[in-house]
């Protein structure tokens, strides 16, 4: 199980793939990549079984245009490996994509909550919640906020989380949040990247930022932002790491 997400000045399908083999000691039955097109739609391509498949699909990721996207390497809690259980999952009409480390607890209830406003759920994962649920404040009460959207996601859900998401009406820019399962963030010359850990960043940067529980991370090619579950602006200060993997 892993997250990786890129956005910047570089074809964003190879580096999401290299940082999932950086990423494959910690575990996996499936691998998916989301990438977004400059006129903001989100194509997802996926596989069951090892890495090589999703590279031999996508030629190495070089047919995947793009430069801005998420991966995922998935160790199955809900729902059997399989492709359509694979991450990303999309959101209703495809408007949002999410990847997802750990277990939303109370998602039957959520899934339940949403089903009963018209959401139909395509996979039997715990992480398609997710999608959905910020889908509905986004087009609804959020309008069109994806912080307030992804705040109020994290005031419904209980469990732990690392999620990558994208929205097709942003492109180029990627949201990140965790709670209980790791995620760091990197700041590198060709654009900036999020990973569950260090080894998948260290090919492009050593400056990173530890993101903690229930902060919230925006970033595009040239920005990275901060923030807390209040919507409020924080300042992080960058790590160098010393070290070789
Ligand atoms: N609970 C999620 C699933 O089963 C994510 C698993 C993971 O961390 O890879 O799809």
């Amino acid at each position: 199980c892993g997250i990786v997400g890129f956005t910047g000045k570089a074809q964003v399908a190879p580096i999401l793939l290299d940082g999932l083999a950086k990423l494959e000691y910690r575990g996996y039955d499936s691998a998916g990549i989301a990438v977004e097109d400059a006129a903001g739609k989100i194509e997802i391509v996926k596989a069951k079984g090892r890495l090589r498949v999703l590279s031999e699909m996508t030629d190495g990721g070089t047919t995947v245009p793009g430069t801005c996207g998420i991966g995922h390497t998935r160790w199955a809690t809900h729902g059997e490996p399989s492709v359509v259980n694979a991450h990303p999952h999309y959101s209703r009409d495809h408007k949002i994509a999410v990847v997802h480390n750990g277990i939303i607890e109370n998602y039957q209830e959520l899934k339940d909550r949403l089903a009963a406003r018209g959401y139909e759920f395509v996979s039997q994962t715990d992480t398609e919640v997710v999608a959905q649920m910020v889908d509905y404040y986004y087009c609804g009460e959020s309008a069109g906020n994806a912080l307030d959207a992804i705040t109020r996601m994290m005031m419904h859900v209980r469990g732990s989380y690392a999620l990558g998401i994208l929205f097709a009406d942003q492109p180029g820019v990627v949201y990140a949040v965790r709670k209980d399962s790791p995620l760091i963030v990197g700041r590198a010359e060709q654009g900036n990247l999020i990973a569950s850990d260090v080894p998948a960043l260290l090919k492009y940067t050593r400056t990173v930022y530890y993101i903690d529980n229930q902060e919230i991370v925006r970033m595009t090619p040239d920005e990275i932002e901060f923030y807390n579950i209040d919507k409020e602006r924080i300042e992080k200060t960058p790590s160098t790491i010393e070290w070789d993997a």
